[in-house]
Order: structure tokens, then sequence, then C-alpha cells
């Protein structure tokens, strides 16, 4: 059972990039307005996620790190109404199996400014608890030897650190780039790196009260942001019930719901992308999903700029806004690939919004 664990657990945690995706996510939805991530040795050594979220509660202690723990639902019903966030309860126990294990300290607003030390072992037990340490309201979770249980992987991290280092900073731009819409508020974030000689070194540091333009120029700078300009569509999306409806009963009538897209996109003329498609960010409701990957909605953006814009990939931030009761978005086991229904109607907006006068339509 112990080896079944650590496989399935190496679909949630793929590598370093995922460990900290899993890890921001979950000071996210614990309501945090500032966080910080400190690697050591660009992650290898331990990676550490300090947050001024919730805390989390003493009666959650002893289960937070096992498999399929979870505070976040409290109805099945609820699984449909969730988009991006965590719910399954698998990030902290497989990383726990996926490390050394892990260490907590939390606090919440009852028991700040004095928390509690967790350390949890490989198998997600709780396996010693000190009381009455300081700490603010808020959670600080840290990795140590990330995939040292994994001999054959831990070698792949250590030789590829440099690249996987980076995807886990392109992850954590994103991040940065929230607040991509008005529904969103941005996060205070904080990224450093301590290598192995001492030295720190500061990555990344955003105030989270930033336009997103200005979020980006900060990130590189005034010139990447010639040739951009905003991103405002919507478009209409079938409903997943709407969908079932039609497939089971051939039912005409299809209600819609409507998706809006913010965000910052090249404008679509001839010579304003970029020769790779390394900046290209897709939120919904204002978390990353996909980043750095090909998802369909990527490939559709990018399928627009290239009809007349040759071998050119546009610079895009988007942000989809969807009410997350007319789900109608599914969620890969990574939780990293979504679907949209309907995506035709996106590209179609897109075109009219952006390009009409450019492509045939
Ligand atoms: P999920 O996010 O799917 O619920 P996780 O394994 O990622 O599962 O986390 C398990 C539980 O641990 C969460 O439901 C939450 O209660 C708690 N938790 C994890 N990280 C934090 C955090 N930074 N702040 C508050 N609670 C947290
Ligand atoms: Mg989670």
């Amino acid at each position: 059972a112990h080896t079944v664990h650590r496989i399935t657990s190496g679909q949630v945690v793929i590598d370093l990039q995922s460990a900290v995706k899993e890890l921001v996510e979950n000071s996210l939805d614990a309501g945090s307005t500032a966080i910080e991530v400190r690697f050591q040795n660009y992650g290898l050594k331990s990676i550490e996620v300090i947050d001024n979220g919730s805390g989390i509660a003493p009666r959650d202690y002893e289960g937070i790190a096992l498999k399929h723990y979870t505070s976040k639902l409290s109805s099945f019903e609820d699984v449909s109404r969730i988009v991006t966030f965590g719910f399954r309860g698998e990030a902290l126990s497989s990383l726990c199996a996926l490390s050394d294990g892990l260490t907590i300290a939390t606090a919440t607003a009852s028991e700040a400014p004095m928390g509690t030390v967790l350390e949890i072992d490989g198998n997600g037990r709780l396996k010693s608890q000190k009381a009455k340490v300081a700490r603010q309201r808020g959670t600080t979770v840290t990795v140590t030897n990330l995939f040292r249980p994994l001999p054959v992987r831990r070698k792949e991290l250590e030789r590829n650190i440099k690249r996987e280092y980076q995807k886990a900073l392109t992850i954590l731009h994103a991040y940065a780039l929230v607040p991509c819409s008005k529904e969103n508020k941005g996060v205070r974030l904080t990224v450093t790196n301590q290598i192995e000689n001492g030295r720190k070194v500061a990555q990344l540091k955003t105030d989270g009260t930033l336009s997103l333009r200005a979020s980006a120029i900060a990130l590189w700078g005034t010139r990447a942001l010639d040739n951009v300009t905003d991103l405002d569509l919507s478009f209409e999306v079938e409903t997943e019930k709407s969908v079932l409806r039609r497939l089971n009963q051939g039912s005409a009538d299809s209600p819609t719901t409507s998706v809006r897209v913010q965000g910052l996109v090249s404008k679509f003329v001839i010579g304003a992308g970029r020769t790779t498609n390394d900046r290209q960010y897709f939120f919904v409701n204002g978390r990353p999903f996909n980043a750095g990957k090909a998802s369909i909605v990527q490939k559709a953006v990018n399928e627009v700029y290239r009809t007349f814009n040759v071998n050119q990939a546009p610079f895009v931030i988007a942000d989809f806004v969807l009410p997350t009761h007319a789900c109608d978005i599914n969620v890969s086991p990574d939780k990293r690939t979504i679907f949209l229904h309907s995506e035709n109607n996106f590209v179609l907006a897109l075109k009219v919004g952006y390009a009409s006068d450019l492509v045939d339509l």
C-alpha cells in the first residue's frame, strides 16, 4: 500500500514547479494576502512557504497530511462548484511521501501570537507537536529534500535543477500577475533563494496592489509591453448541465453562461508578437492553470494569432472569469488542464474583437 501511495502521489506533485504550486495554492485558499517563498539551494534542500492566512485549527493537526484529508469540502455536491482550488486533500500527503517529511508552523487568530510546530513523517502521520512558539496568524510549510525517497527522480532533479527552478519561478510569476481583473485581489509575493555558500538572492517581489500592466512591467520592463493591448471580451459557453441534457435527450435548447476574459494581449499586427510562447499566462478566476504547457485555450490563442502573423506567438495574460456554480470546466487529476466547453466561441470572440479587420471571418 505504501508503494501504491508513492506512485499515485507522483501524479499530484510531479516536479518542483507543482510542489511550489500546491503550497502557494494552499496559502491562497487560506485567504493569505502576503506569501513568502524561500528556496534553499534552488529548492533541492528545502522549499518553504510562509503565509498570513487563516492558519490550521488544532482539530485538523492529526489528519492534515493524510491522504484525502481536506478541510475544504462539506459535501460531495461541492465538488462540482470548485474550479482550480485545492479540494482533493492530496498535496500535503504527496509532499510527505515524496520528501523527508514536512514541518508546519501554524497559528489561527485565536492562538496568535503563539503557534504550534508540527512534524509530519513520510506517511503523513503527525510525528511530533510542539506548542507555544512565536507565530503570527498564518502557516509556514517546509518541505525538505524533495524526491529523496525516489532516488532516480531525485538524481534527475539534481541534474536539471536550474531548469526546474526556472519552471518554478514561471508559476510564481503567474501569481505575481494577479490581479488580472477587478474581481481578484493581488497578493504580496516575495521569493528568495539561499544558495549553498549562504548568499541569499531576491528573485521576485510584488506588492499585490499594482495594475496588471504595472505588474507585467515590474517583471519584464517597459519594452515588453510595447505592442500589447488590453484584452477584454466575453463569450458564451454551454453549461455542463445543458451539455449533458443535449447529449442525453437531444434537447435543442442549450442555456449558456457568459464568460469574461480580461488581461493583456499582443496587438494583432505583424511583428507585435514574440518568437517564443514563453509569456503566456492563463487564469481561471485569478488562479493560474497550465502554466508553460499547451492547453486547448492556449493553442486557440496561438492559432488565431498565427493565421496572419507568421511564426509569431502573442504575449498573452488572460483571466477567464466564470461563475463557479455554472461549472464549465473539468479539472484533470493534476488540476492543471482545463477544458472549456464552446471553446470555438472564445476563438470567434477573439477574432471579432481583436483581429476583425485582419482576418477573413
Ligand atoms: P486540499 O488543498 O486539496 O484541501 P492539501 O493536501 O493541499 O489538500 O491540504 C490539506 C489541508 O491542509 C487543507 O484542506 C487545509 O485545511 C490545510 N492547509 C494546507 N496548507 C494550508 C495553509 N497554508 N493554511 C491553512 N491551511 C492549510
Ligand atoms: Mg491544496
